[in-house]
C-alpha cells in the first residue's frame, strides 16, 4: 500500500511527527492509502515557506509567466483525466464518468485562469488636479485554502488558479477523507509547472490539528474556505484575531421549483439530477423539491419510479448511477437524517440502506424521497449531504417565493416554468447567488458562484474569484513642478 508525501517548500515530505492517516475507498472500507498527518509545526514550516515565495520572487513574476504556468498545469492535467479520475473515484466515491467530468473541468479551470492572469489590471482615475492617479491591483500575499471531500481536485484547482493568477502563494489542505488526488495534483505542479519551491504547499491532515493553525497563522494573509457553516463560523471567528481576510462556501439547502407548466419530462430528470448526482454530497444540491400542486402528484410518481431504478454501485463499475458517501461518518450521518425524515414526513422511495449483500461493506445509502414535507421540518431546513429529497407542495407564485426563500441558506436555487415573465418575476424575488432556470446545477469558470445569506462571503469563479485573491493600492503621481507652498 502507498504511503504518499507532502509537498512543502518544494520538498516531498513527511509528517515531523513521522504519524500518517489512513485513506480509505468508501466503495469497500478498505485503506488504499496514507498520507502524513500533519500538525502544527508542519503547517508553520508550509505558511513559512509560501510568505518566503512570495516576499522573495514570486510577487515579481510576470502576470504572463504566471499564465504559462496555469497553462501548462491545464495541459498535464488533460493529459492525466484518466488516471486522475480513476483515483478520484476510489478514494470519493464517485462514479467514474462524474469524476472524468470534474477533471476536465479542473483542466478548464487553469486554462480560464491562465488566461486571466494578463488581463487582470488596475484603473486610471480622473482626480480634479494636474496628477496621475493610478488603482493598482496587487496580489493579498499568502493564502491558505481549505477544502471539502465532496469535489476533491476541481475544489483545488477552484481554489489554487484564482490565487497563482492574482499572484499569491498557497498553502493548501485537503480534507482528511480525499487527499489523494491533491496529491497527485501537487506532483504534477512539481514535475511540469517549473512554479519556483514554496509558491503551492500541499498540507495533509484533520481540520483541527492543520486546518485551525493555518487560519491563525500570522504569516497567511487570506482564507479561502469551502465546508461547512459550523467550521465557517470558526474559522472566521479565528480569522479576526489576524485581520485575515476570508471568503467562504458553506452550502445550502437549494430550492428546486416546478411550475406547472414546466415541461414535463424535463422537471422529472431535472429534479433527480438536482439532489442526486455525486450522491447528493452537493453544496448546491436541489435538497427542496417545490412542487405546483396541479402536478404535484403525477411528478412524484414519475420521480418514484426513476428513483427506484438509480443503480447504486462501485463508481468504478461503468453501470453505477450513484457511489457510496465518502465516508463511515457521512454515511451515518445522513441516515440519521433518514430517521428524521421518517417520522417528519412521508417515505415515497428509499429511507434506509440498500440491502445487496455486495452494497454491505461500502458506505452506500438509497437515494431517498421524503413527501408531504413541511418547510419547518428538520429534513427541510438542514444540509443533509446526501441522496435526500423533501418534496414540498405549493399553490402559487407568491406561495413558491416564500417557502423557497424561507431557510438561513442562499446559495443556489432553479425554477422551471415555460413563462418567461413568470420565470424572471421569481428569479427577481429569490434570495440565492446562483439561479437555474429549467436546469439545476451546470457550473462554469466563467460564471460567479458563492452564496447569500448563511451560505457564505465572497464568490469564486470568472474574475470574482481573482479578486478575493488581490488588493487594491492607490497611487499618486504629482505632475505640478512647483512646491505646494503651504507654509
Ligand atoms: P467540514 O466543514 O468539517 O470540513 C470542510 C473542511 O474544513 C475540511 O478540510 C476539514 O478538515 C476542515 N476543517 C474542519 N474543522 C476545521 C477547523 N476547526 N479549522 C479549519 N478547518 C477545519 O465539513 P465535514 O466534512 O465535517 O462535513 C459536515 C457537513 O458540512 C456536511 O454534511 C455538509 O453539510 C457540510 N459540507 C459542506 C460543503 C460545501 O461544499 N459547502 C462541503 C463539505 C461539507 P477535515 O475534514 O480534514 O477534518
Amino acid at each position: 500500500m502507498k504511503t504518499y508525501q507532502m509537498l512543502v517548500d518544494g520538498a516531498w515530505v513527511a509528517a515531523e511527527s513521522g504519524r500518517t492517516l489512513a485513506v480509505m475507498n468508501p466503495a469497500t472500507g478498505e485503506v488504499m492509502a496514507r498520507v502524513p498527518e500533519a500538525a502544527a509545526a508542519d503547517v508553520d514550516k508550509a505558511a513559512r515557506a509560501a510568505r518566503r515565495a512570495f516576499d522573495e520572487g514570486w510577487r515579481d513574476v510576470t502576470a504572463q509567466e504566471r499564465g504559462r504556468i496555469l497553462f501548462r498545469l491545464a495541459e498535464q492535467v488533460r493529459k492525466d483525466v484518466k488516471a486522475l479520475a480513476e483515483l478520484e473515484t476510489l478514494n470519493s466515491g464517485k462514479p467514474l464518468v462524474e469524476s472524468e467530468y470534474d477533471i476536465n473541468d479542473v483542466a478548464t479551470c487553469f486554462e480560464y485562469y491562465g488566461g486571466l492572469a494578463t488581463k487582470l489590471h488596475g484603473e486610471v482615475l480622473n482626480v480634479p488636479d494636474n496628477a496621475v492617479s493610478l488603482a493598482l491591483r496587487e496580489p493579498l500575499g499568502v493564502a491558505g485554502q481549505i477544502i471539502p471531500w465532496n469535489y476533491p481536485l476541481l475544489m483545488a484547482a477552484w481554489k489554487i488558479a484564482p490565487a497563482l493568477c492574482a499572484g499569491c502563494t498557497v498553502v493548501l489542505k485537503p480534507a482528511e477523507a480525499t487527499p489523494a488526488t491533491a496529491i497527485a495534483l501537487a506532483r504534477i505542479l512539481d514535475a511540469v509547472s517549473d512554479l519556483p519551491k514554496g509558491v503551492v504547499n500541499i498540507i495533509t491532515g484533520d481540520g483541527p490539528t492543520v486546518g485551525a493553525p493555518l487560519v491563525a497563522h500570522p504569516a497567511v494573509d487570506k482564507i479561502a474556505f469551502t465546508g461547512s457553516v459550523e467550521v465557517g463560523k470558526r474559522i472566521m471567528r479565528s480569522a479576526a484575531d489576524t485581520l485575515k481576510k476570508v471568503s467562504l462556501e458553506l452550502g445550502g439547502k437549494s430550492p428546486n421549483i416546478f411550475f406547472a407548466d414546466a415541461d414535463f419530462e424535463s422537471a422529472v430528470d431535472g429534479a433527480l439530477f438536482g439532489v442526486f448526482v455525486n450522491q447528493g454530497e452537493v453544496c448546491s444540491a436541489g435538497s427542496r423539491v417545490l412542487i405546483q400542486r396541479p402536478i404535484y402528484k403525477k411528478m412524484l410518481d414519475a420521480m418514484v419510479e426513476k428513483a427506484k431504478r438509480i443503480k447504486l454501485g462501485s463508481g468504478m463499475d461503468p453501470a453505477t448511477k450513484m457511489g457510496p458517501l465518502v465516508s463511515k461518518e457521512q454515511m451515518e450521518r445522513v441516515m440519521r437524517y433518514q430517521e428524521i425524515g421518517r417520522k417528519e414526513a412521508k417515505v415515497a422511495s428509499g429511507g434506509g440502506r440498500p440491502r445487496e449483500p455486495e452494497l454491505q461493506k461500502g458506505y452506500f445509502v438509497e437515494p431517498t424521497i421524503f413527501y408531504d414535507v413541511d418547510n419547518s421540518a428538520t429534513i427541510a431546513r438542514e444540509e443533509i449531504f446526501g441522496p435526500v429529497m423533501s418534496v414540498i407542495p405549493f399553490d402559487d407564485e407568491k406561495d413558491a417565493i416564500r417557502i423557497a426563500n424561507d431557510t438561513p441558506f442562499g446559495l443556489a436555487a432553479a425554477v422551471w416554468s415555460r413563462d418567461i415573465f413568470k420565470v424572471f418575476r421569481v428569479v427577481r424575488r429569490l434570495q440565492a447567488g446562483i439561479v437555474w432556470v429549467n436546469h439545476m446545477q451546470p457550473t462554469y469558470v466563467e460564471a460567479p458562484w458563492g452564496g447569500y445569506k448563511m451560505s457564505g462571503i465572497g464568490r469564486e469563479l470568472g474574475p470574482w474569484g481573482a479578486e478575493e485573491y488581490l488588493q487594491v493600492k492607490q497611487v499618486h503621481v504629482n505632475l505640478n513642478e512647483a512646491p505646494i507652498a503651504w507654509y
